[in-house]
């Protein structure tokens, strides 16, 4: 038998939980579907040996690449998605790149929506996703409706000075927008303790603004919002015409499971709901669903990362490292007028951290020391949406992902910029110009995982556009195809934009939310009770 409902949402990430949370108070009869389950509180959410060598949460699923080699993708299945583990660094993609914008390496496309029309929606997503910061810091922040909802997150001594001397070199250096639930007027009563596993790291406390905390568990308190983990979407099937999902096949508890409803949204993330509506071919649908243009599952993209540690003769005895952030260069700079990047910061390293890679260690230092002494910056330039850059399904449906970088030399540029900066900086009264020993680069490897930066910042695998003949979704991330399948998750990136994606993600949601609920014929905002 098959239970039918209004709204059927995979997978509860930034995405999906969002719209569940949009979705719930309206009545609608709601079903979510997650693969994974929760992650278990204890005290190894918050072990460097467990998250970052033993890969504890990370999904053991094994990918392969377009060689055939196998790929141990660095992505979490828990209610909430990968929000449970990200840094949340909440920002808003910058006004310019939602058009059209020239890359040394090529055109980042213009998106079929302006900046004007998603700006409500971020303010509600920072509202939602407790972001502090301040406006007006950022040179390249977008015009905002109004300020951030809590004041910034402070710099440590160490941060503080580096902000300093950024500034004396003439940058314009601003407190990151962040995500967790900090109260430093208040620190006995603050849910966040402010402590050094964050980044990477489900929060123990349930203070970082994820969305099972921020949206599923709040949703679920609705009577008519159900929740299913370990309830893997296998395949969606179509009525005979093609033009409506009849069925959404589930393995469960090892067993085969049907569910139908109204509006059907894939938020797998943009990797697993290319391969979800791949796997779903069928007569109708003879290339993937929905796949008419054949751009389901290529353009995808994931940044240009890196992670860059300064080493310092001076240590850096900072805790919650990931306050600052430079956007000078982020669309070009007087010398090379094109987009470089985004400099921020990951949370402060350990030496058991960095036991889990295999960086270069600067002379006479050992991992620990190393750990002790580093500035731990993070690196984004865009990557350009390129076809070939594509996600696949092999015979058992596994996902294959090929990808060549592309855009570096932005990259290497922002690289330069950096280490420039550093040689100059002087916030060392005791060794002056000297107390900067040079950058190391660091791949982010998780046991023999492949880096981080593979697939943190996944998107772009069922752009939205205007046009059919180039584009899966519509400008509503409706199918162009398919009357009731929508997609909610990073897939609908046009472009990658060089700031993290969870805040874009999160703010699509609510956007997209309104659109069914006007379709569902419920107004937004309309209120419901919640059971006690
Ligand atoms: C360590 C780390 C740090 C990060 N830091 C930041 C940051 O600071 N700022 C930022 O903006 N972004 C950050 N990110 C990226 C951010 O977490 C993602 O952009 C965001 O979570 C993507 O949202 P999504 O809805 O597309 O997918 P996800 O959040 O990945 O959610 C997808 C959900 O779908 C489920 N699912 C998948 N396939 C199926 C299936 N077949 N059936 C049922 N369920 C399925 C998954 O289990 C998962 O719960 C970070 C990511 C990582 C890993
Ligand atoms: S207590 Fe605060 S800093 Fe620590 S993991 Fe939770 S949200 Fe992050």
């Amino acid at each position: 038998m098959t239970e039918h409902y209004d709204v059927i949402i995979i997978g509860t990430g930034a995405g999906g939980g969002t719209l569940a949370w949009r979705l719930a108070p309206s009545g609608a009869r709601i079903l979510l579907l997650e693969r994974g389950e929760y992650v278990q509180r204890e005290k190894e959410n918050w072990s460097t040996h467990a998250v970052n060598v033993a890969g504890r949460y990370a999904t053991k699923e094994v990918w392969t690449d377009g060689d055939g080699k196998p790929l141990h993708p660095h992505t979490n299945y828990y209610v909430g998605g990968n929000t449970k583990f990200y840094g949340s660094a909440l920002f808003r993609l910058r006004r310019e790149d939602f058009g059209e914008i020239h890359h040394f390496g090529g055109v980042s496309p213009a998106w079929p929506i302006g900046y004007e029309e998603i700006e409500p929606y971020y303010a509600e997503a920072e509202r939602l996703y407790h972001v502090h910061g301040i406006r007006g810091e950022d040179p390249t922040e977008p015009p905002a409706s109004g300020p951030f909802p809590h004041p910034p997150v402070s710099h440590e001594p160490r941060i503080q000075h580096l902000s300093e001397d950024f500034q004396r070199a003439g940058l314009r250096p601003f407190h990151v927008p962040l995500g967790i639930m900090l109260n430093e007027q208040d620190p006995q009563r603050s849910k966040c303790i402010r402590c050094n596993t964050c980044d990477g790291f489900p929060c123990l406390l349930h203070a970082k603004s994820d969305a099972q905390v921020v949206c599923v568990d709040p949703a679920l308190q609705y009577p008519n919002v159900r929740l299913l983990t370990g309830a893997y979407v296998q395949r969606l099937e179509t009525s005979a015409s093609g033009r409506e999902i009849s069925r959404v096949v589930v393995s469960r508890n090892g067993a085969v499971e049907h569910y139908s409803a109204d509006i059907v949204v894939t938020s797998c993330g943009a990797i697993n709901s290319a391969a979800l509506l791949l796997r779903s071919a069928n007569d109708r649908h003879p290339r993937g669903l929905a796949n008419g243009s054949d751009a389901l599952g290529r353009h995808y993209m994931g940044h240009v990362n890196s992670v860059l540690m300064a080493v310092s003769k001076c240590p850096n005895p900072t805790i919650f490292q990931k306050t600052l952030a430079v956007n000078d260069f982020y669309l070009g700079s007087p010398e090379w007028p094109f987009p470089m990047g985004h400099i921020s910061f990951v949370g402060k390293f350990d030496g058991v951290t960095l036991s889990a890679g295999a960086p270069a260690i600067a002379p006479g230092f050992t991992l620990d020391l190393m750990a002790k002494h580093s500035l731990d910056f993070w690196l984004t330039s865009e990557d350009l949406p390129d076809p070939e850059n594509r996600v696949t399904v092999d015979r058992e449906g596994r996902v294959v992902l090929r990808y060549k970088p592309n855009n570096e030399e932005g990259h290497k540029r922002l690289t330069k910029k950096l280490e420039s900066i550093m040689q100059h900086h002087s916030s060392c009264a005791i060794h002056g110009h000297e107390c900067h020993l040079g950058l190391f680069s660091r791949n982010l490897f998780v046991g023999q995982r492949i880096p981080l930066a593979g697939v943190a910042h996944q998107n772009g695998t069922l752009r939205f556009g205007n046009d059919p003949a180039t584009s899966v979704l519509d400008r509503t991330c409706r199918a162009h195809e398919i009357d009731n399948l929508y997609a909610v998750d990073g897939s609908f990136f046009p472009s990658s934009g060089a700031v993290n994606p969870a805040l874009t993600i999160m703010a699509n949601a609510l956007r997209v939310g309104d659109h069914l609920l006007a379709r569902l014929g419920h107004r937004a905002g309309t209120q419901m009770a919640v059971t006690s």
